[in-house]
């Protein structure tokens, strides 16, 4: 309706273009070769192995999006994303340094915050 000359026309186009492709056949997909065909393809080397890989398992973690994660799985099914590269400390020892870690590092933020949030004449006293 409110659309340009140029625009109607190459909507008209797209049409014609849908039009015809629904019009046509669809093409007969490729059979399986035969077993005698596939004994000399495999004689051949034929898949290569690039083509034989065994697809890698994908991580399928719930992403924001709220689909499932495509990256590739560690060995413990996870992406390095997911929570796939480490399994947090073993020991407690391991836990206490984890824990003396992040309360310096709220610490630090909390140190940051207040530089942000008051203003430069309190902090400076100019
Ligand atoms: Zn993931």
């Amino acid at each position: 309706m409110t659309d340009s000359r140029p625009v109607r026309k190459k909507k008209a186009r797209l049409l014609r273009r849908e039009e015809r492709r629904r019009s046509q056949p669809k093409p007969t997909p490729m059979k399986p070769p035969t077993p005698e065909v596939q004994a000399i393809l495999t004689s051949w080397g034929w898949p290569p192995r690039i083509f034989a890989q065994k697809r890698q398992k994908t991580c399928g973690a719930k992403t924001r999006k709220g689909e499932p994660c495509k990256c590739l799985a560690l060995a413990n099914g996870r992406c390095k994303l997911h929570g796939g590269q480490s399994t947090g400390p073993k020991t407690e020892d391991g836990w206490s340094r984890t824990r003396a870690g992040y309360r310096a590092y709220v610490e630090r933020r909390k140190a940051q915050a207040v530089s942000i949030l008051t203003p430069r004449r309190a902090r400076t006293g100019l």
